[in-house]
């Protein structure tokens, strides 16, 4: 059998989830008491896998790097989770969700994984408010949603501007549950180092303790990677400081197949970039496209005058005005999926349109929506909807109820009052969709070593639409891995505990401790940053929203050298026994700089665009990406060689047979 078989079982799209589940291989509840399993990551999809398999029985052993589970990056997470639930009644189902999203993916990503997705939806949202966690409500008691981009039904559930927060509160109290009775054990403040492998299979895992420095062997049955997205190998990025690609790195280097690494996703709504004192870019939630308005003036001198501080925006005439989205896609509008969004800011931006100081922002502006809400409110309450000023008030009542937060927090940052003035925005990286290839089953080509959440190559395919990475990562650990695992651990039942003390633990105990031990010894000149801050700006300029055959040639040898550099001249202050956190991000950086060479191998491999992955080279007329169906089609899971720019591809050729395979387009 090919290393590369996804497991996917037969029978109709429909029937293949149920179907599996009801032939799986399943351990009984006494054997379960006598299995381990290991989950590096207690974010959604950590948390929520740790919480399942620990009610089931497993033994479960949870690993993170913050003080928390609470403090994943998960909590950042802002605009909503998708779910086909129909409340709307606006003619969702299974499966539209599960159209929208194998069209989002720009025909990318596993038919029988996305349809399973669209289907498991709906308990995610059942379980969670069992959970308790706050979704907004209507005024009636029912469940609200909100629309995202790409797609023209309301299925997005949401809590305020917290929606990550809130479901992880809600994972977060099912692990506890779980902790208090011991079935859990939590190490927080612990690094995941590297994978254990004996005899061809994930036997555990080698971690450090950040707050002393120990290194600890911990073995199982099973390791579970739910380490997160890598999008900070652009060093700016709206992921939390600390996401890393590490733990997935690891393990592809111990075998498992990296897929897709050039595909991420560039979100539109974020705060521009103010300038290179910045670690970190903030998103402003996609909800905010339901009812802001994208915009750059029509004429030059308009926009220079902005740049220059001459004219404001408010100050412009409707005329003078060009909505781009709306009169490039008028069917989707201001919601076109990300990546359509991020590439016309870009295009206008770098025609010379951009409304900052570095030319790189576009305007969203709410005053249709105080206008429009604002109206409604007067009626509904007996006022004089032609009284401008009250209008205006109210209606910017509604939307401080529906965003406030988010505006806040611009105000904060920007200094600018949003409920004045338009907001600015530009693109910045959000999302990775590559990442460890799985199979159906959620396992990696390592036995007993599987990925979920945004660490796994996962379910989105070229373009992710907003709102699905939550839901991916809730149905990975409630619904799908707890079945799958079973299967696999169905096998070890005779097998009892793991021996920390075999030679595999102790090899790579010493690889860990060497490496370590080499960067505090290192004594060069440079910080773990200057090194990260120049793989970011390669990464940006040549690997980033647009790429051609020339930047990406050029970028695999930059980051070659910037490798070759870090290793002679990193500097790594502190000690190795304490809390050192240069120590933990040198690590981190390093392989950073690994992967940041293969997503370039990746993405010059790909001649076609699609969704996320624009190649310069393949567009239509219009500046739309063109894809490449017939040579294309295909999941690329790359095979570490050694070296990270010799990765070895394997090609996991993607059939459709449920849906028809079109150019996208959201016009
Ligand atoms: C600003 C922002 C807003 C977003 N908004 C939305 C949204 O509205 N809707 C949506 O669907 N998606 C959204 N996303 C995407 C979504 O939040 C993430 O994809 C998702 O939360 C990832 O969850 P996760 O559990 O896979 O990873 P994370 O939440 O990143 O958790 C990773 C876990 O792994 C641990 N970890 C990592 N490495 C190691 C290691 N080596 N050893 C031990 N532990 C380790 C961490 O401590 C953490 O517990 C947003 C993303 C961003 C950046």
């Amino acid at each position: 059998m090919s290393k590369l078989d996804a497991k996917i079982p037969v029978g109709p799209i429909d029937k293949k989830w149920t179907d599996h589940k009801n032939h799986v291989n399943l351990v009984n509840p006494a054997n379960k008491r006598s299995i381990d399993v290991i989950i590096v990551g207690t974010g959604l999809a950590g948390g929520s896998a740790a919480a399942s398999l620990a009610e089931m029985g497993y033994n479960v052993k949870a690993f993170c790097f913050q003080d928390s589970p609470r403090r994943a990056h998960s909590i950042a997470a802002q605009g909503g989770i998708n779910a086909a639930k129909n409340y709307q009644n606006d003619g969702d189902s299974t499966y539209r969700l599960f159209y929208d999203t194998v069209k989002g993916g720009d025909y990318r990503s596993r038919e029988a994984n996305v349809y399973r997705l669209a289907e498991v939806s709906a308990a995610i949202i059942d379980q969670c408010v069992a959970q308790g966690v706050p979704f907004a409500r209507e005024y009636g008691g029912m469940l609200d949603n909100r629309s995202f981009g790409g797609v023209q039904v309301q299925r997005t559930f949401y809590a305020k501007g917290q929606t990550g927060q809130q479901l992880l509160l809600g994972a977060y109290s099912a692990m506890s549950r779980q902790i208090g009775k011991g079935k859990i054990k939590m190490y927080n403040r612990h690094e995941m180092m590297d994978l254990v492998i004996v005899d061809g299979k994930a036997r555990g895992i080698i971690a450090r303790n950040l707050i002393t420095g120990e290194i600890e062997r911990h073995s199982a049955h099973a390791v579970v990677i739910a380490s997160g997205g890598y999008g900070n190998v652009f060093f700016l990025s709206t992921n939390a400081m600390g996401s890393n690609t590490s733990a997935a790195w690891k393990v592809h280097k111990k075998g498992a197949y990296f897929a897709n690494p050039c595909f991420t996703q560039i979100h539109p709504t974020c705060i521009p970039v103010s300038g290179d004192h910045q670690s970190k870019l903030t998103l402003m939630s996609e909800s905010l496209r339901n009812d802001g308005r994208i915009w750059v003036p029509a004429k030059l001198e308009d926009a220079k005058a902005i740049r220059e501080g001459k004219k404001k925006p408010t100050e412009l005439a409707e005329a003078d005005r060009d909505y781009f989205l709306e009169r490039r896609y008028p069917a989707f509008g201001n919601l076109v999926p990300r990546d359509v969004a991020s590439r016309a800011a870009k295009e206008r931006c770098d025609a010379g349109f951009g409304v900052n100081k570095t030319g790189e922002a576009v305007y969203l502006d709410f005053a249709a929506s105080f206008e429009r809400y604002g109206k409604e409110q007067a009626l509904i309450h007996g006022h004089d909807a032609k009284d401008k000023a009250l209008v205006l008030k109210l209606g910017k009542a509604v939307v401080e109820a529906k965003y406030g937060n988010l505006f806040q927090m611009y105000e904060k940052i920007i200094d600018q009052n949003p409920y004045e003035t338009p907001m600015m925005i530009y693109p910045a990286v959000h999302y990775t969709m590559g990442g460890v290839w799985v199979d159906y089953n959620l396992m990696t080509t390592i036995p007993g070593c599987y990925a979920t959440g945004e660490a796994n190559f996962s379910d989105h395919g070229a373009n992710r639409l907003g709102a699905s990475a939550l839901m991916q990562g809730l149905a990975d650990g409630y619904f799908v891995l707890p079945y799958t695992i079973g299967d696999y651990l169905a096998g070890d039942i005779r097998t009892g505990e793991i021996s920390t003390d075999l030679p595999e633990f102790e090899a790579a105990e010493k690889d860990v401790k060497d490496r370590l031990n080499f960067f505090i010894n290192n004594k060069g000149t440079k910080s773990v940053d200057h090194f990260h801050r120049r793989l970011g700006k390669v990464m940006w300029d040549k690997v980033g929203m647009a790429r051609n055959a020339t930047g990406l040639n050029e970028a695999i040898a930059e980051i070659r050298q910037i490798r070759d550099e870090f290793w002679k001249d990193v500097r790594v202050p502190g000690e190795l026994n304490e809390f050192n956190q240069e120590l933990e991000k040198a690590g981190r950086v390093a392989d950073f700089l690994e992967l940041g060479e293969l997503f370039a191998v990746d993405a010059l491999q790909r001649e076609e665009s699609c969704g996320g992955h624009f190649r310069e080279e393949h567009q239509t007329p219009e500046g739309e990406a063109l894809r490449d169906d017939k040579n294309f089609a295909y999941v690329a899971a790359w095979e570490y060689t050694g070296n990270p720019g010799e990765a070895k591809l394997h090609k996991e050729e993607l059939k459709y047979e449920n849906i028809e395979m079109k150019q996208r387009s959201y016009k």
